[in-house]
């Protein structure tokens, strides 16, 4: 009997560790000169805080949700996204009484039960940040400046932001109206999805992936004419501060996004080089929300982007990033020699060396091979004949060349080597 990965989670091996790695890093530096800071919340929350927070007729609530009960029948979900989790978190630990404006960050591990495909999986990992307290255009421009800088640090080319207006609970039933008067002949001709949104949330229409529901919104009038006054100056002003931080963007009136707690400015990162799945990172404000989940009026604007994808992207581009290797691999010979080594190895990982060591009873060739397997730079060969001198042989393995090198000595010249070469 073999096991395999539950569908739609996949590992993340050794090889692309390292990919991963680098994005987290960028990720964590640009959100610090953008004054943001780290939380962690639980993987699991109240089945409850979705469900409000996220809003019932969105796909995540109706039928993607991983929910399951615990012993004591607490209806419990593994969270599908990170906003409402973190929201919770900043009124449950009272940061909205003590400091005016929080901004916050967090990654990890998100579940949907989506059908999975490339880019698309049933566990896949979020990056994302959240600012509170600020409901001016300038931040939205700002949260959308760290994702672009946070994409071009880490090297991703070929990006196109996307920015769009929602309106507001004043303006959003007029632009429910629009899209309705304008689709209702064509109703019965929608997909399934659409008709039941098509009622109760005709925006997602405009989001649909189905090439002929698509068809049907050709020609479909802009609706930022529908906004309030208020939105339509904050969008203004939102273009504004983007021109001002010398950002490149395009305003796409159909750009809807898949939670229902978004106000006014939503915008998505998008490459031409992911197929389907072609959103890298997906957010907007939110000014709704804090209140929602029973805190007080706060405005909110964040975003979060998907791993899987941006490492994808990175991949496509040819970017790689070599994991560490050993930096020298012991190889004693006898079993004097194997406690010198163990005592050695110890040395050489305190004086900051990668280092492997291979105490098998074989030869030396059985073990060079490892050694070059596994690519270490150099080994050090413990023999009885040079164990009786108290020394041993360092081989270069790229040159090729040997050394007689002290037990004594040899961490201090490995690591010095170590250093010079980082
Ligand atoms: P969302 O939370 O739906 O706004 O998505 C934000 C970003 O997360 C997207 O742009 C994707 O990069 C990523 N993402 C969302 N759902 C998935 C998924 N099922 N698998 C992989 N990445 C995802």
């Amino acid at each position: 009997m073999t096991y395999t990965a539950p569908r739609g989670t996949r590992d993340i091996l050794p090889e692309e560790t390292p990919l991963w790695q680098f994005v987290e890093q960028k990720a964590r530096e640009v959100f610090q000169l953008y004054n943001f800071h780290e939380i962690r919340t639980p993987i699991f929350e109240h089945t409850e805080l979705f469900q409000r927070g996220i809003g019932a007729d969105t796909d995540i609530i109706a039928k993607e949700m991983y929910t399951f009960q615990d012993r004591k029948g607490r209806s419990l979900t593994l969270r599908p996204e990170g906003t409402a989790a973190v929201v919770r978190a900043y009124l449950e630990s009272n940061r909205h009484k003590q400091e005016p404006l929080s901004k916050l960050w967090y990654q990890g591990a998100m579940f949907r039960y989506e059908r999975p495909q490339a880019g698309r999986y049933r566990q896949f990992y979020q990056i994302g940040c959240e600012v509170f307290g600020r409901g001016g255009a300038y931040q939205d421009a700002e949260v959308i400046a760290t994702a672009q800088q946070l994409f071009a640090a880490a090297g991703l080319q070929n990006l196109e932001v996307q920015v769009n207006s929602v309106g507001c609970p004043v303006c959003r039933p007029r632009l429910k109206e629009k899209i309705q008067s304008f689709l209702g002949a064509n109703l019965a001709q929608l997909c399934g999805d659409c008709r039941t949104r098509f009622g109760s949330n005709p925006l997602r229409v405009l989001d649909c992936k189905n090439p002929r529901c698509n068809e049907f919104l050709v020609g479909l009038p802009d609706l930022t004419d529908a906004l309030c006054a208020d939105c339509r100056t904050h969008f203004q002003s939102v273009h504004d501060y983007l021109d001002a931080l010398q950002l490149k963007f395009q305003v796409n009136p159909r750009l809807v996004r898949g939670l229902d707690y978004y106000t006014k400015t939503v915008f998505e990162v998008l490459s031409g080089q992911l197929g389907a799945q072609n959103a890298v990172c997906g957010g907007g404000r939110y000014d709704n929300l804090v209140e929602e989940l029973g805190g007080p009026a706060l405005p909110a604007v964040g975003f979060a982007f998907g791993l899987e994808r941006a490492v994808m992207l990175l991949q496509g581009q040819g970017a790689a990033v070599p994991g560490t290797l050993p930096y020298i691999f012991l190889l004693p010979l006898g079993a004097q020699a194997d406690a010198q080594a163990v005592l050695l190895t110890a040395q050489l990982r305190r004086a900051g060396v990668p280092t492997e060591i291979d105490l098998a009873d074989r030869g030396l060739a059985a073990k060079l091979k490892t050694a070059s397997k596994l690519q270490a730079r150099y080994v050090y060969i413990i023999g009885d004949n040079e164990l009786h001198e108290k020394c041993g042989q360092l081989k270069d393995m790229r040159s090729g060349g040997q050394e007689k090198i002290g037990l004594a000595e040899l961490a201090e010249i490995v690591a010095a080597k170590h250093r010079e070469k980082n």
